[in-house]
């Protein structure tokens, strides 16, 4: 019999170190178990020949918030990567996201002026007031071209539904300026930690009792007598048997190849906009840290529906799932001894910073009462 812990954590993600650690911190005993064999949840690094990959997808860190900065910092110093990914369209590439520099070469427009003016004939000539899904979005943003060139294809292949059917909000995540800007994000802070992600997780979770390579479900019961509280990472329904349906989510099939060569398309990330290619994008691992090796590690992403044993990458956030997530959260706050928290118990598009800002203010929140 172990001996009973404060907080029994499923989930060795950012949402349990990040847990795990300000806990123990304050003095109370955590064990955190996760399923998969390594800790880090979808931000673990696997080296392969002296390059970090990105397990489970690849991952810039970015954020506004400067607490939030300086705390991933305190464990790992992260470096100067700039997010610019490329959009590979039927042969030809454009810069991302849409700027100067993608209007340019698709219009050939050299100004400002000439851009806007160019997207404004096209929403002007919209028929909706306010837009409900993510194609009328993405329409009154910028128009029918970039949105066909960009942005249908991409979305459609990426969560396997018309553009119609998805919520606005997703095309909101990415900027439109009109300077020659390449950065995907606004936010003034970004990076990639020196050395790789699995950095922050050790140092979160150091000096912490983990277990890797076991099921919370599999004796549920047994890590339910020795914990006195329990903080859930999975997912919600999951944990609540499905009693009201399954929550829908997109998930992924990663295809790694090593080549024997030291750059393979020269930039970390290229999108395949166009609807006949069967992936969204195309890593080249390396360029996150600015590698010299002589080798170097692509993986193409492809999307694919939630069957049994695949991962549950990305919640789909529309009214459907909402409205069934609202009823799991609703079930959730009856229980007084389980924290839910984190992308899959929370049921949000969660980015890293986010889920670090969540889980901060879970334990603000406990500490405080
Ligand atoms: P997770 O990392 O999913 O951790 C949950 C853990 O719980 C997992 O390790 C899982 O194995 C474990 N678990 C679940 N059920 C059980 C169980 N029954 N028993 C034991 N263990 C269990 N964010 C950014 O900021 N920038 C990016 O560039 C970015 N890119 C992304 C790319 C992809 C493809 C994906 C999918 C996400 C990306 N994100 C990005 C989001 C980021 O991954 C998440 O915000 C963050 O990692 C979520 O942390 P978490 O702890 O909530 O969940
Ligand atoms: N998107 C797109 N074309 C692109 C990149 C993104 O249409 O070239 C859309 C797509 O719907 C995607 C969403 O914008 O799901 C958010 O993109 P982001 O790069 O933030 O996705 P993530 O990195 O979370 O997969």
């Amino acid at each position: 019999m172990v001996k009973k812990v404060d907080y029994l954590i499923v989930g060795a993600g950012l949402f349990g170190s990040v847990f795990a650690h300000e806990m123990t911190k304050r003095g109370k005993r955590c064990l955190v178990i996760d399923k998969r064999p390594n800790t880090g949840g979808n931000v673990y690094c696997e080296n392969i020949e002296g390059i970090n990959v990105h397990k489970y997808g690849a991952h810039i860190f970015h954020t506004n918030d400067k607490k939030i900065w300086d705390y991933v910092n305190s464990f790992v110093t992260f470096n100067r990567y700039t997010n610019s990914p490329l959009a590979n369209y039927k042969g030809k590439l454009y810069n991302l996201p849409f700027n100067m520099n993608t209007f340019y070469q698709l219009w050939g427009v050299k100004s400002p002026e000439e851009a806007k003016q160019k997207i404004k004939e096209q929403t002007d000539i919209l028929t909706f007031n306010k837009p409900s899904n993510l194609e009328e979005q993405a329409l009154s943003l910028v128009g029918r071209d970039i949105y066909e060139t960009f942005i249908k294809g991409y979305t459609e292949k990426q969560w396997g539904r018309k553009a119609t059917q998805l919520p606005p909000f997703i095309i909101k995540r990415l900027p439109v300026r009109f300077t020659f800007d390449n950065n995907y994000f606004n936010d003034t802070y970004q990076g990639i930690p020196i050395g790789g992600y699995n950095k922050l997780i050790n140092g979160l979770l150091k000096n912490i009792e983990v277990k890797v390579a076991i099921d919370y479900f599999d004796n549920k019961e047994y890590w339910d007598t020795i914990s006195d509280k329990i903080v859930y990472t999975g997912k919600i329904d999951e944990y609540f048997e499905y009693c009201f349906g399954k929550l829908e989510y997109r998930s992924l099939r990663f295809e790694n190849t090593m080549l024997n060569q030291s750059n393979y398309q020269g930039n970390a990330v290229i999108n395949y906009t166009d609807n006949e290619t069967p992936f969204t994008r195309i890593i080249e691992h390396k360029h996150f840290e600015f590698g010299k090796q002589s080798n170097t590690v692509i993986t193409k992403e492809y999307p694919l529906e939630l069957k049994s044993g695949a991962e549950p990458y990305y919640p789909i956030n529309d009214k459907k799932n909402n409205d069934l997530y609202n009823k799991y959260k609703d079930l959730a706050s009856s229980k007084g001894n389980i924290v839910f928290g984190g992308r899959l118990a929370e049921y949000k598009y969660y980015d890293m910073h986010q889920v670090i800002a969540s889980a901060l203010q879970k334990v603000q929140l406990i500490a405080s009462k």
